[in-house]
């Protein structure tokens, strides 16, 4: 998992973006990079390792221009290493792309495009993407229409916010199974991977959805669907406490979570037994008493520590409903042809709201005509949104990797 940055406005982005790309570092990475377009041409740095690598090359050989996209990568194809670190560009820097997640044809693209005369320079899937995106738009074809173009021809997961040299007005950005938002100013707009990146310059996002297209300029952001048709998408509005997304004055994220703990316990029991010990309120949970009557199968689905909450769920349904309960590891579940109808409820738990293998778990069971239930705590993420109901367990920005206030509040909620 890694992080994607863009920004488009008056202001000069690198230092917008280096900012954006340090809010990113949680979600772990080996190496950065950002593309800044000076009005004339796409200018690129990046490197390897921490972003203090990258701060320091950027110092060294400073880069000016109001637009501009970030990027912390996780390697999954080629090695961390200066060349294969995003952004990508296409052979006469045309092209800027940044690339979260993978894509599975890369291989026939590439052979593909070698074959018409491209030259790759890294070892990675997301280099693929500048060059079609390049071949796309020298066919004639509009920046606009070559991503669409693009889009139908990948396989796989992305995040992707590209530049063209020839529209310095404009970042086009898109989404498949990786998350994406786009930040809302006032003659400035920003792309993000996740809401802490912009959550210094503004609390109002646009959630984007699964196979949607964000044309982002500095006074407008017009999204749509994967047949080019507007989508219209509501503001959300972010209330978290700016602090809570960030240290607090602890060393680290972690210690600040172990910390949070009896807070997190005082706020749910606050908010989900506000009067009484006999009352709960579910909000989210629409389930009605003739839906809970003929489920007579419940898997408990989730992903490590969240899989270890689950299995609490299991314990604790049994006991009360006296209906079996499975438990089962998300990556396990979706390959084992689990038996599903439209008797057995899928409770998916998970912290992010947008683990993989508990998406695609979620899905088969939803295919299969199950009802979903999510015990989720990131707002608008792919499984809060895909699910028939949800519970959100309250626990705020979870930063560090390993999970400690997440779980406790994945243990209150079952
Ligand atoms: N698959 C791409 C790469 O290896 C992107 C990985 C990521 O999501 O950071 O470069």
């Amino acid at each position: 998992m890694c992080g994607i940055v863009g920004y488009i406005g008056s202001k000069q982005a690198p230092s917008i973006l280096m900012d954006g790309l340090t809010k990113l570092e949680y979600r772990g990475y080996d190496s950065a990079g950002i593309a800044v377009h000076n009005g004339t041409k796409i200018n690129m740095i990046k490197s390897r390792g921490k972003l203090v690598n990258l701060a320091k090359k950027l110092e060294e050989n400073p880069i000016e221009g109001t637009v501009g996209i970030g990027h912390t990568r996780w390697a999954t194809h080629g090695a961390p290493s200066d060349i294969n670190s995003h952004p990508h560009m296409s052979g006469d820097r045309l092209i800027a792309v940044v690339h979260n997640g993978i894509i599975e044809n890369y291989m026939d693209i590439k052979e593909d495009l070698s074959s018409k005369g491209y030259k790759f320079v890294s070892d990675t899937d997301t280099e693929t993407v500048a060059h079609l995106m390049d071949y796309y738009y020298k066919q004639g074809n509009s920046f606009f229409d070559s991503v669409f173009m693009v889009l139908n021809k990948i396989e796989g997961a992305y995040a992707l916010a590209i530049l063209c040299r020839d529209h310095p007005d404009t970042i086009i950005a898109a989404r498949k199974n990786c998350p994406l938002v786009i930040g809302l100013g006032k003659g400035e707009n920003f792309v993000s991977s996740d809401i802490p990146a912009i959550l210094h310059h503004t609390r109002d996002v646009y959630l984007v959805d699964n196979d949607e297209v964000a044309v982002v300029k500095k006074d407008s952001v017009d999204i749509y669907n994967i047949n080019k048709e507007p989508v219209h998408h509501d503001i959300f509005k972010v209330n978290w406490d700016i602090d809570a997304a960030e240290k607090d004055g602890y060393e680290h994220f972690m210690i600040k979570e172990i910390n949070e703990q009896p807070k997190i316990v005082q706020d749910i029991l606050s908010k989900r037994m506000p009067d009484s010990k006999d009352f709960i309120d579910l909000e989210g949970i629409n389930l009605k008493k003739e839906d809970l009557e003929k489920i007579n199968r419940i898997y408990v689905v989730a992903c490590g520590t969240a899989y270890h909450a689950g299995l609490m769920g299991k314990y604790l349904i049994e006991k009360l409903a006296r209906i079996p309960v499975f438990a089962d590891v998300a990556s396990e579940f979706r390959y084992k042809d689990p038996i599903i109808d439209e008797n057995t409820l899928l409770i998916v738990v998970s912290q992010s709201g947008e683990t993989a293998d508990t998406l695609e778990a979620l899905r088969i069971a939803k295919k299969n005509g199950a009802r979903v239930l999510a015990i989720v705590n990131t707002v608008g993420s792919s499984i809060a949104r895909e699910a028939d109901d949800v519970f959100y367990i309250l626990a705020g920005p979870e930063i560090s990797v390993a999970s400690t206030k997440a779980f406790t509040a994945q243990v209150m909620a079952m």
